[in-house]
Parts: structure tokens; C-alpha cells; sequence
């Protein structure tokens, strides 16, 4: 069982909040993965059950729900915040609670983040990212150590109601974000209590092999194709330094006429050769640039995030950088130590 307590208080004061609203907001960051997803949708069910006949309850995403989550219950309600932002403030002034979810920080939320910032409504984290903020909200439920924001959600959901509200529709969104933020249970799952919230989610008849291939087996031929010209043209193996990194501009994408939700999972390649130690993955948006950042043991690639900007885990991490690729491209070499080191020459292998 989860062994952290919660403080009472902050338990008391969230039940009130969440029995008392009329409008509850929920909000992940920007790029969504399974994990904002699962929690997103998951608190949104639970809220569903546990606020007044009446309340409305919203799960807001900056772009939208990616494609391969689509089918997780209910989450055609999830409302686009780049697609009216108007709305949006609209939203968080009217709101009475805003409870945002595997984000640790407002700025997580992209063109949300100012709105969000200005609302007077009661504000709450759920997250498990390092640095929260507490500034900007009022209560904070953060660990760092577990595997994902989804087994947060249900511990915290044992702790305020038991099993009360968890069925069937519940489980399968945490499930969902519990076995891609450990990426199937091989990474993030020290704790015993990953694994004890799966064998308890695993009892309200989900169906983990689905769900599995709902979330990853789902690629187009574009986006295999993306991935084979990615590993052949585009690998960069720095055997010295064990680093590997891959940049794509825009151009790279438009030809297979894919985009970051494409790429979400190919920074584990990086890490897939048994000498590399740290991957990169660096994806050129419209006046931007996207890091991704893997390591294996020994290097925290948070403490490199947060040099570019960003943050995240110790071991997986990005930043968002205003800088086109190439100027990105060569601040994150400086930062990995291979600047001026020379990459494998991979066609020499014949
Ligand atoms: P990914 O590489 O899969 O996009 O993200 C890996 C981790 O780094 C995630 O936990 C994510 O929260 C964090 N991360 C990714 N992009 C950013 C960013 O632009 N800013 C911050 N602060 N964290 C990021
Ligand atoms: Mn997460």
C-alpha cells in the first residue's frame, strides 16, 4: 500500500472544495501523454461522482487529447484550450476549483498559463514532478518518487472516499497512465506501491493487453516509415561520451507528414544501444524547439532540462527552447560534452 501519508487537513479542505463547486476545471500540460491523459480523465470521473447534482465538471488540455487515447471513456469531453482561448478565461473565471494533474507548474499549460495564473478560484496539484509550484497553488499533492501521477490520483482517491467511486471506466485511465509513465512497468516502479495499485485497478475487469495496444500499437505507415528513416539518417552515436541524439526540422517532418505526437516514445531508442547512457531527441516546431532527454543511471537529465529551461525526472526530461534547431541543436551538445566530439560514422559500416 502507498506508505506517504496525506495531511488531513489539506484532505478536509480538498473534499469541501469539491463538494461545495458548481464549476470544476481540470487541466494538463501541453503535449499530452498517457499520464495527463489517464489522470486527467480519471479525476474527471471521480468528480463526476463525488461534487453536487449540477456541477460541471471540465477536462481541459492546450492542444487536445492525442490521437492513440482517444478511446479512454468519456474523453470526448475534453475540451482544446488553443482553440478558443477566450473561452478558456472565460472558464477559469467562472471556475470555483481549477485542479491541475501531472503538471507541476502553470506554465506546463503553454497559452493557458496566464489565465490560469489570474483566477481567484481555489487552485490544486496533483502531480509528481519535482519543483511545484506552491506560489500559485493553494493546495499541492506532490511525489516526486512515484511512478505516476494516475497512482497518485488513486491513492489520493483512497484517501478522501476508499473505494467508493473507482469502477471500471476509473481504472482503465489510470491504468493507462500507470503502465506508459513506467513504460510497461520497467522503469519508474521501485516503489511496491506501483504495483499494488495496478493489482488493485486490475480487479475492476480491465483488460491490460487491450488497453496495451490501444495506446502502442496504433502506428500509420507514415510514421514506421518516419521511424526507420529517423534510425538510419538521422542517429547521431557518440560512443566516447555514450551519447546519442536525433534532431528533426520541419522539413524531415513534412516529408513523412508526421508530428510530435508521432515521436512520443522514439527518444527510448537513444537508449535502446547497451553503451549509451543519455539520449536526446530535439523536434523543431514554428519559432521553437523541442528536448526530450533520456538517461539510463548515472546523469540526471532534470538538472539538463532545467539549463534549457525545462524540467521533469531524473531520468526522462524536456524543455521547450525559443531557439530554431540548429542553435538548440548546439546548446544541448555543449550541454551533453560532445560539441566538439565526432559522431560514429555510421554509413562506414557498409
Ligand atoms: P518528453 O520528453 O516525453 O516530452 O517529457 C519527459 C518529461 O519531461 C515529462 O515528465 C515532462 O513533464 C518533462 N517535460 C517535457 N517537456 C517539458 C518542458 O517543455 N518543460 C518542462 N518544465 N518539462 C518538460
Ligand atoms: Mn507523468
Amino acid at each position: 500500500m502507498y506508505t506517504k501519508q496525506f495531511d488531513s487537513q489539506d484532505i478536509t479542505k480538498f473534499l469541501q472544495w469539491i463538494a461545495e463547486a458548481r464549476n470544476i476545471l481540470l487541466v494538463s500540460h501541453m503535449n499530452a501523454d498517457g499520464d495527463a491523459c489517464g489522470s486527467l480523465m480519471g479525476l474527471t470521473l471521480l468528480y463526476d461522482q463525488a461534487s453536487m447534482i449540477g456541477c460541471s465538471v471540465t477536462p481541459v488540455l492546450p492542444n487536445g487529447c492525442p490521437k492513440n487515447f482517444e478511446w479512454l471513456p468519456e474523453s470526448g469531453r475534453i475540451v482544446k484550450g488553443e482553440n478558443d482561448t477566450q473561452a478558456w478565461e472565460r472558464m477559469t473565471e467562472e471556475a470555483d476549483l481549477i485542479v491541475g494533474v501531472d503538471m507541476n507548474a502553470a506554465s506546463r499549460t503553454d497559452m493557458l498559463a496566464e489565465p490560469l495564473r489570474k483566477a481567484r478560484c481555489h487552485k490544486v496539484l496533483i502531480d509528481h514532478h519535482h519543483n511545484p509550484d506552491r506560489e500559485e497553488f493553494e493546495l499541492v499533492f506532490s511525489d516526486p518518487e512515484i511512478s505516476s501521477s494516475c497512482e497518485l490520483v488513486l491513492w489520493l482517491s483512497q484517501a478522501m472516499w476508499g473505494d467508493r467511486f473507482l469502477n471500471r471506466e476509473v481504472a482503465t485511465c489510470l491504468y493507462a497512465g500507470l503502465s506508459t509513465d513506467t513504460g510497461g512497468f520497467a522503469f519508474s516502479c521501485e516503489q511496491p506501491s506501483c504495483f499494488e495499485a495496478a493489482s488493485m485497478l486490475v480487479r475492476y475487469d480491465i483488460h491490460p493487453a487491450e488497453i496495451h495496444n490501444l495506446i502502442i500499437n496504433t502506428f500509420s505507415v507514415n510514421r514506421m516509415q518516419f521511424y526507420g528513416f529517423a534510425l538510419s539518417e538521422r542517429l547521431r552515436i557518440y560512443p566516447d561520451q555514450r551519447v546519442a541524439l536525433m534532431a528533426f526540422s520541419l522539413d524531415d517532418q513534412k516529408r513523412f507528414g508526421v508530428g510530435g505526437e508521432d515521436m512520443e516514445g522514439l527518444v527510448n531508442y537513444t537508449l535502446m544501444m547497451k553503451e549509451m547512457e543519455v539520449g536526446a531527441l530535439l523536434r523543431e516546431e514554428v519559432g521553437r524547439t523541442k528536448v526530450s532527454l533520456r538517461a539510463k543511471y548515472e546523469v540526471n537529465v532534470n538538472h539538463i532540462a532545467q539549463q534549457l529551461g525545462g524540467g521533469g525526472h531524473t531520468k526522462a526530461a524536456g524543455a521547450t527552447c525559443k531557439m530554431p534547431l540548429d542553435e538548440t541543436l548546439r546548446e544541448v551538445e555543449k550541454l551533453l560534452g560532445v560539441e566538439n566530439a565526432k559522431p560514429l560514422d555510421c554509413n562506414s559500416k557498409g
